[in-house]
């Protein structure tokens, strides 16, 4: 880097200077190889050098691999995301160990990589609402235009009269009570095939649910629970056709789901 600072001001035309320091890299290479590069400063670092790092681990240079470095990168620039003490305070969440489950269930177990985003989102609350809108924007009103109270992320997702009726369905249909902590946390407690397939379905259902009310926020359509259920069951026969095609499930329970709505 130093050396490209160096010849920037040396060169005549500035918009080529890497492919011209290659250039002159090249030209000077004969007349490198001439000189003693082995006591050169980090140029040749010897086998058995040892090195202090974080945590007083002392560990030879050649040992330690890229994931060792990783870890120490981690722990230096990691930040407890703020949201987990809402989350905390509103679901009784206890135990640090609890969070890596959530969030190895919730981002690393999902399937498609759009629903892992929109979980990370959902997580740190950073999903788009009325609320948080009409804070910056003070055109936009913080109301849900449908049920006229607040609405913030759980009322978008959760208690919106178009939606609470489609979250009874699936839970009559899963025989399992949809709280609102299972739509943000998912069953985290254990790692099987069943909590995977039931978190990957819950997470695709909200995540349609989402995407239902933005496009139709963005195209200034009218929302109905008639049109939402329209499209979730649509979305759901795809996503069933999707998920088949690359093995990722073995019962078509997406489609069964999409066809109890
Ligand atoms: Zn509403």
């Amino acid at each position: 880097m130093h050396d490209i600072l160096y010849f920037s001001n040396r060169f005549m035309k500035k918009n080529n200077i890497l492919c011209e320091y290659y250039m002159l890299k090249n030209s000077v290479r004969a007349y490198i190889r001439k000189f003693d590069c082995s006591y050169a400063k980090y140029v040749t670092i010897k086998q058995d050098v040892k090195f202090l790092f974080r945590n007083n681990v002392v560990k030879l240079v050649n040992d330690a691999k890229c994931n060792f470095y990783y870890s120490i990168l981690v722990e230096m620039k990691f930040q407890k995301p703020l949201n987990e003490n809402r989350w905390k305070r509103d679901f009784d969440i206890t135990g640090n160990s609890t969070w890596k489950q959530i969030y190895t269930c919730r981002i690393l177990g999902m399937t498609e990589l759009r629903i892992a985003e929109f979980n990370y989102k959902l997580l740190h609350g950073i999903l788009n609402n009325n609320v948080s809108v009409s804070k910056w924007n003070k055109d936009v009103s913080p109301l849900c235009e449908i049920c006229k109270t607040e609405e913030d992320t759980r009322h978008l997702l959760y208690e919106c009269k178009i939606v609470k009726p489609i979250w009874q369905k699936v839970g009559s249909f899963l025989n399992v009570d949809i709280a609102w902590k299972l739509i943000v946390l998912g069953f985290y407690h254990e790692t099987n095939e069943k909590t995977w397939t039931l978190n990957n379905l819950l997470a695709f259902i909200t995540f349609v649910l989402y995407k239902y009310k933005m496009k139709c926020r963005v195209k200034n359509e009218s929302m109905s629970e008639k049109t939402l259920r329209q499209r979730l069951k649509c979305e759901l026969f795809t996503e069933n056709a999707v998920l088949r095609n690359i093995n990722q499930i073995k019962y078509d329970i997406y489609y069964r789901m999409g066809e109890s709505l």
